[in-house]
């Protein structure tokens, strides 16, 4: 029952399935797209003692450290970047700043399902872009689209939960349709295998990069995501940001985030085997009989043409082995496979074999 009280839009919203973050001991969790490793030790250290030294203290407004760590490793000036707690705060601030236009803005039909809810929070009227045979977002259609009239594109890319990238001629081919409106490049997965679009933004005003800490730096506990863009977009986020009086970050949050980006090794590493076990589970999976999307995430999507995707997440699930299965009818028959570690994707291979052969 809704409350009398609440205003309709409110109303209208879907609460988050909590049922993806269970608390199961010995669970192996394959189904929020989570790194399997832990963050680098370093960005432990700098945690731990940024706890000893300064939280009776507010936080630098600005995230300047952070900030500046983030500009260099992109090769950007501080003022091209704005930093939140993780890039689902950085996405709804964007929303906010860019799309309330007087044209609908655009988003791939299949895309994180989570734009289309930022768009219902601040009243945004979208246009879904319906993703080729092959669940591809079809580049060349979105931008003729685009340039009819529109409030601005959002895309994943690498996509979710395809995994799925496009190439940097794509993105430009975007840009360059809709120079007057912001084109939002949501890169949480390129770290594994996709192509930045950071080196566009010295040419493209209307480009704005998101990425997160989430994912390849192993932070999804501490909430830190950024965009990237040129000022005038990222003062825009600030202005939002500003208005809403919050803070970007905590100081845990930015030593930690500070360090992790700093041990370019521990990622590399930690990247490498991401990326190593996601080759050697897809060949696996296609062993067993399942159709493999390319994948350029740290998950696979994946189907079986003899098994239904909804009952192989039940039967997995009472394994104690979490994957991701989507009831939207154009890909209810996937399952979306975080990339854990070599162990843990030993279990699921092995779970599956015995679903398989049980049926
Ligand atoms: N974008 C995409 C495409 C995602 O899949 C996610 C994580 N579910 C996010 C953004 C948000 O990540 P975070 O808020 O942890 O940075």
């Amino acid at each position: 029952m809704t409350p009398a009280f609440w205003s309709p839009r409110i109303a209208a919203l879907e609460p988050y399935v909590p049922g993806e973050q269970p608390r199961i001991a010995n669970l192996i969790k394959l189904n929020t797209n989570e790194n399997p490793y832990p963050p680098s030790p370093r960005a432990i250290d700098a945690i731990q003692g940024a706890a000893e030294d300064g939280l009776e203290r507010y936080p630098d407004p600005e995230s300047t450290v952070l900030r500046a760590a983030i500009a260099a490793r992109h090769g950007l000036d501080s003022r091209q970047v704005f930093a939140g707690n993780g890039s689902d705060e950085v996405l709804a601030h964007a929303f906010f700043a860019f799309f309330q236009q007087d044209a609908p803005l655009l988003l791939p039909d299949i895309t994180y399902s989570f734009y289309r809810v930022y768009a219902q929070l601040y009243d945004i009227a979208c246009e879904l872009q319906p993703v080729d045979d092959a669940l591809r977002i079809d580049a060349g259609a979105l931008a003729r689209r685009a340039a009819a009239g529109c409030g601005g594109i959002v895309i994943a890319n690498p996509n979710a939960p395809t995994g799925i990238g496009l190439a940097l001629a794509q993105i430009e081919q975007l840009l360059l349709a809709c120079p007057e409106r912001v084109v939002l490049v949501d890169e949480a997965y390129v770290d594994f295998g996709g192509q930045s679009a950071m080196p566009l933004i010295a040419r493209h005003p209307n480009l704005l990069v998101v990425q997160t800490l989430s994912k390849s730096r192993s932070l999804a506990g501490l909430r830190v995501g950024f965009a990237c863009g040129q000022a005038p977009l990222i003062d825009g986020l600030q202005r939002v940001k500003n208005s809403f009086n919050s803070y970007p970050l905590d100081r845990l949050a930015s030593a930690g985030a500070v360090a992790a980006l700093e041990d370019q090794a521990w990622f590399e590493k930690t990247r490498d085997a991401v990326v190593d076990t996601r080759e050697g589970l897809a060949l696996q999976l296609e062993d067993l009989g399942f159709e493999v999307l390319p994948s350029q995430a740290n998950f696979l999507f994946v189907r079986h043409p003899g098994h239904d995707a909804a009952e192989l997440a039940a039967a997995l699930r009472s394994r104690a082995v979490l994957v991701r299965h989507f009831a939207q009818p154009r890909i209810a028959q996937y399952l979306r496979i975080s990339v854990g570690t070599r162990e843990q994707c030993g279990a699921l291979v092995e779970a599956l074999g015995e679903i398989l052969d049980a049926h």
